[in-house]
């Protein structure tokens, strides 16, 4: 049975300095397919994400994220893998520039760029 996997969005949260408010929150990443994003639970700041590059299983991963100002998140899902269709573990890592999606199985990689930011509207308290 080879049905289509329709792909389902993924969503990890993590407790850290947002990039933009500053303060200890949480920000939600949510991940479906070709697109990711990260959004402040605080002060609503998003950081979007899209796809560049599918890799199908190799010997030379893409680089991983590693962080420029902020540490590289690391988060593991199981789910089917669109392209081995196996329920298989996947690997996430992000930074705020880039987002890597790894198949553990077959090795196939999605990787997602920053591609816009969402500041949002701050109201002065002064
Ligand atoms: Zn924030
Ligand atoms: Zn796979």
């Amino acid at each position: 049975m080879h049905a289509t996997i329709i792909p389902e969005e993924w969503q990890f949260e993590k407790e850290v300095v947002c990039f933009n408010c500053q303060t200890k929150a949480t920000q939600v990443v949510r991940i479906k397919d070709r697109q990711g994003s990260v959004i402040c639970s605080v002060c609503g700041a998003q950081r979007h994400y899209v796809i560049r590059s599918v890799i199908y299983g190799t010997d030379t991963p893409p680089m991983a994220p590693v962080g420029m100002k902020y540490d590289a998140w690391a988060f593991a899902k199981t789910s089917e893998c669109l392209n081995c269709k196996e329920h298989a573990r996947h690997s996430v890592h992000l930074d705020e520039y880039k987002m890597n999606v790894i198949c553990d199985e077959c090795g196939f990689s999605r990787v997602l760029k920053l591609d816009y930011l969402v500041f949002p509207h701050v109201l002065s308290h002064e």
